[in-house]
């Protein structure tokens, strides 16, 4: 088929779209990325965790569609008979809860099974039998994830696809795009800021946190925001069997990372768009993490912090949720992105439906239609109870 596709954005949205694009539907696009080193893009920064514990059926059916697409990973992206690793490990995520949010996380379980996903509700002694390293103090009820839930190496992900996608004759261009020709409803041309213009078919907008900008010079508002989230290494003198991904009542979460441990809790400061990533707020961790952690984990009474980064949330600001599918008002033109969080784990499927939709060829993957960006124009959240 050929079919002119420009991708703007070379992170594992953009990367996993051109890779299905060549791969399965012999398209060859363009991905346009401005900086190949991905120096701040969030699949770079992304702590890359994969979970079935959505409130929404259609996050969780994604989810499961990319872990199985994961579980092949070497043979799927395989390039001269190199398969690519990227240690994908499968602790589970325990939710906890306390009596206050007891009754959302029996709501979310229900759908969560309905959609087959196998998560157990554990009651405080039960969680206390299965980590005894474990306060279950204040705590009402546990929602672990049984099979199918864990973390994997994102950046290697992201690597993954844009080499698959290159050897399956994808091109990728270091330039920024800074607008578009289009007469009508049809986009003709990407302008990038060395003044070149790469004349296309067909445009997807797959530029994160900052696809907003993009979006607006083509009249569209996109509510998609860099929302900077840091995250905390830290080494803890007691090992914690079978530790999974433990989201704590307030929003803590904190996870096993090889020998040492990742945690991380929502921002103090208001959340302002794009601080700089630089700008790590260690007083996050003295004061409201680590006091939070010593409760949960009596062994994390004596922690000891080595090292921090931060990235950039692509926030929807509308619903937490990503916006993948046809834009708006323009006939040739997607995008992906919003996904606030949990873009990672969900870029093999969006990727190959993503892929499919482009081209009107087929994927199994399951449909985008319910994180179509036409929500936005009709009002209509589709509401994620789940953020991390
Ligand atoms: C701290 C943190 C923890 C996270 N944890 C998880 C997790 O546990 N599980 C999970 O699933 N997800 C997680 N995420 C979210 C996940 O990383 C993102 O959803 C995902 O990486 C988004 O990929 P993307 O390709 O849309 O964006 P990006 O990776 O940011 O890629 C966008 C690319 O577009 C490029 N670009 C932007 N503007 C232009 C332009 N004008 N011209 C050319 N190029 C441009 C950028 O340079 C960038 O490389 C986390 C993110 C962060 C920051």
């Amino acid at each position: 088929m050929n079919q002119a596709v420009t991708i703007v954005g070379g992170g594992v949205m953009g990367a996993a779209t051109a890779c299905f694009l060549a791969r399965d539907h012999g398209v060859r696009a363009t991905v346009i990325e401005r900086d190949p080193g991905y120096s701040r893009a969030s699949s770079a920064l992304s702590a890359s965790s994969i979970r079935q514990q959505f409130s929404q059926p259609v996050n969780i059916r994604l989810s499961q569609w990319s872990l199985a697409f994961l579980h092949r990973l070497g043979d799927e992206l395989e390039v001269d008979g190199m398969q690519p690793a990227i240690g994908l490990v499968e602790p589970g995520y325990l939710y906890l809860a306390s009596a206050a949010g007891a009754q959302t996380l029996r709501r979310n379980h229900a759908i969560q099974r309905v959609a087959g996903a196998e998560i157990a509700l554990l009651a405080p002694a039960e969680l206390q039998a299965r980590f005894p390293w474990l306060s279950v103090e204040g705590l009402a009820l546990g929602a672990l994830g049984l099979r199918g839930e864990g973390w994997f190496d994102g950046p290697a992900l992201m690597q993954a696809f844009r080499r698959k996608a290159i050897a399956c004759g994808a091109r990728f261009v270091t330039a920024q795009a800074v607008g578009f020709e289009r007469h009508g409803q049809r986009v003709h041309a990407v302008r990038c800021a060395d003044g070149s213009v790469l004349p296309t078919e067909t445009l997807v907008l797959a530029a994160g946190a900052w696809s907003a900008p993009l979006a607006r010079a083509l009249d569209i508002e996109l509510p998609v925001r860099p929302k900077k989230r840091d995250v905390f290494v830290f080494d803890a003198p007691a090992a914690l069997p079978g530790c999974p991904l433990v989201i704590d009542p307030g929003g803590l979460w904190f996870r096993a990372d090889g020998p040492r441990f990742l945690a991380g809790a929502p921002p103090r400061d208001g959340d302002p768009d794009e601080p700089p990533l630089d700008a790590i707020d260690h007083g996050l961790f003295d004061e409201v993490i680590w006091p939070q952690l010593a409760a949960r984990v009596p062994a994390f009474e004596a922690v000891r912090v080595r090292s921090a980064w931060a990235g950039y949330y692509e926030m929807n600001l509308f619903d937490h949720n990503g916006l993948a599918g046809p834009l708006p008002g323009l006939v040739n033109a997607y995008t992906a992105c919003g996904f606030s969080g949990h873009g990672m784990q969900q870029s093999p499927a969006v990727g190959s439906a993503l892929a499919a939709l482009i081209t009107g060829g087929r994927s199994d993957a399951p449909a985008l239609t319910a994180l179509w960006p036409q929500r936005l124009l009709e009002g209509r959240p589709l509401l994620e109870q789940n953020v991390i």
